[in-house]
């Protein structure tokens, strides 16, 4: 398959208004612009250093939006802050801060979405459901003006057990609606729940996912 007949037949089970983040990571550039080529926007990359180099190595794409979608580490949030398009996997009070920092600096509102775990897997990043309305309580983020919170992000699971996988769609689904109705609900901008990979997209947009980020179904599988 190539990656043309590979996005045909992933846009023809996405319904209009659900964005597609073409996973790129552990890809050649070239392959980036293949997809673009057949009409993709959206790039999603998780290591800040392979992020960069695309980057700069594709700038002639100009209209090319690059997401990050992995664990950001505050070391490393300056390198992208400059021209980021959305920011996945905000994590911590201390990595909103961080991007608020470096945003300002910059003079640029960087969008975030907030990452919630409720997967099995212990060792996936993000808050709890019940950590994250505490932090949305306490409001610090408030007044963090260099970053536009614009939903949440999250992960079901890995198992063959749909059952399972829904249920954790339904969970950072009711999430993003109770934080759109608690907070957002007069802000546009916060309308982006990001969820579903290759595997599992299509129980994600059964539970509303407003974004998928698709890698393998897309790009083939990935040598690490
Ligand atoms: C790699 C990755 C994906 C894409 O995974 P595929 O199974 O290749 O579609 C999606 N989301 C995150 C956070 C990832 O790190």
């Amino acid at each position: 398959m190539s990656i043309v007949s590979n996005l045909e037949l992933i846009r023809s089970t996405l319904p209009a208004g659900v964005g597609l983040v073409c996973v790129s990571k552990f890809h050649p550039a070239a392959m980036i612009r293949e997809a673009y080529m057949a009409g993709e926007r959206l790039f999603g990359e998780s290591r800040v250093q392979e992020l960069c180099a695309k980057h700069e190595e594709l700038g002639d794409l100009t209209d090319l939006r690059w997401h990050f979608i992995g664990h950001l580490q505050t070391n490393k949030v300056k390198y992208i802050v400059p021209f980021v398009d959305l920011i996945h996997g905000v994590d911590s009070p201390r990595l909103l801060r961080e991007i608020n920092k470096e945003a300002v600096k910059v003079g640029r509102v960087v969008n975030c979405l907030l990452q919630v775990h409720v997967a099995r897997e212990e060792t996936k990043f993000g808050f709890s459901p019940d950590e994250l309305l505490a932090y949305m309580e306490q409001g610090e983020w408030r007044a963090c003006s260099g970053v536009r919170i614009c939903g949440v992000m999250g992960m079901a699971s890995n198992t063959d057990d749909v059952s399972c996988v829904r249920d954790d769609f339904r969970r950072i689904q009711e999430v993003y609606l109770q934080l759109k109705h608690l907070y957002f609900s007069d802000a546009s901008s916060f309308c982006e729940l990001s969820m579903g990979m290759s595997g599992d997209y299509q129980y994600a947009l059964e539970c509303g996912a407003s974004l998928v980020r698709v890698g393998s179904s897309i790009f083939g599988h990935r040598v690490y």
